[in-house]
């Protein structure tokens, strides 16, 4: 019997709230179709911080890198936390570390789900945005500087307001050849392996970013040529971001940078219900893949029991598929849309009064109930 390791981080807030429902979830499929998984937990994340004056330990990464997957809640305790740290050091750190490049959000509204559109039927919609999460204005380079400072210096005469102020502050953002055509390769792979509309439309900005967005450009033009079966198109971020709202159901494949991305893809969580029922996946093709919903911690209802465990559950979906459980994975997608179009267990967020456990068991019963005609695959 296979048996996998992930190492699973909670997080603050929602976080463990929803990745313990993930777990109940992912080990009840794993009974089901005869592999094991071993969870490894690390406390790490805001709380710890406090505990500590450190996200994770110093060799975190080293500790994460011989685990088959990562599952993470989520982390980010404002207001007790500098915001910066949590996402920083944890979360980019783990991305950044193990070239987690491909920042994966599929957009497919299930049926019984809020979906907020009138023009569009939801099973008209269905999508998935790839992230490029390692570059960008994410990379943390830059500073705060005052008049004196060289940077300051540098950049006063270009505005009045530059000139007049005591402080400036750059966020520098890089954009590679290699890390374009990566993302920008596992996108039209992506594209061909959907078998649906087979298009990739890339979101750019060239008119007010003519460095970074035209590097972006001319790599997604030759990557492009090399996939003649699928079309490309570009699109500049903000007239996407237009789209995704009035004509969602034309896209197929979005592939974004790293802040780009990041905001769309929260845009389209509204389109599948909101963000409890957006899942994701941060892949690698050289360290382990860490999966996680794209939801933060929620303090606004961190500690009641009534977040919606959906996006985690879908996102550990994902994480049995790259395990290469793949049946295992359909399955759990199934239990879950079964339990969301049924409508009888559904958290607030999703109109209902129903807790984070009620939904999690609700979907361990529609896996078990459905589960008679999977046998068990115990020879291999
Ligand atoms: P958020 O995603 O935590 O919350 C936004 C809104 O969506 C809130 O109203 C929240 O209640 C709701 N929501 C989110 N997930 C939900 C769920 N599963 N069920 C029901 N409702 C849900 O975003 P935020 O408020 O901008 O950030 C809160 C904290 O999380 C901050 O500290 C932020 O830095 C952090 N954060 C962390 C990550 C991460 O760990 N990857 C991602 C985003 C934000
Ligand atoms: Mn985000």
């Amino acid at each position: 019997m296979a048996v996998y390791r992930v190492a699973v981080i909670p997080g603050d807030g929602i976080g463990p709230e929803v990745i313990e429902e993930g777990i109940r979830v992912l080990s009840a499929a794993g009974e089901h179709f005869g592999f094991g998984l071993e969870w490894e937990h690390f406390p790490w994340g805001c709380g710890y911080y406090l505990q500590t004056g450190h996200v994770m330990p110093p060799d975190g990464l080293s500790i994460l890198h011989d685990f088959d997957a990562i599952y993470l809640g989520a982390v980010g305790l404002p207001g007790q936390v500098p915001e910066e740290v949590g996402v920083r050091d944890l979360v980019l750190a783990i991305r950044f570390g193990f070239e987690q490049f491909a920042n994966v959000r599929p957009v497919r509204p299930l049926p019984g789900a809020p979906f907020p559109l009138k023009h569009v039927q939801p099973q008209e919609v269905d999508f998935v945005v790839v992230r490029e999460a390692t570059e960008c204005l994410y990379v943390g380079l830059g500073g705060r500087y005052q008049p004196g400072d060289r940077q300051f210096e540098a950049v006063r005469h270009l505005r009045p307001t530059f000139a007049r102020s005591r402080e400036i502050a750059l966020q520098t953002g890089v954009y590679s050849e290699a890390g374009c055509r990566r993302v920008m390769q596992y996108a039209f792979v992506l594209a061909c392996q959907r078998g649906g509309r087979r298009l990739v439309s890339s979101a750019t900005k060239t008119n007010a970013m003519a460095f970074g967005m035209k590097l972006w450009d001319d790599i997604f033009a030759e990557v492009a040529a090399a996939y003649p079966d699928v079309g490309a198109e570009w699109q500049n971020v903000d007239a996407m971001a237009m789209r995704f709202v009035t004509e969602p159901q034309r896209f197929d494949v979005v592939v974004a940078g790293n802040i780009f991305g990041d905001i769309l893809t929260d845009l389209a969580a509204a389109l599948v219900g909101g963000l409890g029922f957006a899942p994701g996946a941060n892949y690698s093709l050289t360290g382990p893949s860490m999966f996680e919903p794209p939801h933060g911690s929620a303090p606004d209802i961190a500690g009641r029991g009534c977040a919606n465990p959906v996006a985690a559950i879908l996102s550990g979906a994902m994480l049995l598929r790259h395990l290469g459980e793949g049946e295992a994975a359909a399955a759990v997608e199934e239990a879950v849309a079964r339990v969301v179009a049924g409508g009888q267990t559904r958290t607030p967020d999703a109109g209902g009064t129903g807790t984070t456990a009620q939904v999690g068991s609700a979907v361990v019963a529609a896996l078990r109930r459905s589960g008679g005609h999977w046998g068990t695959r115990d020879a291999d």
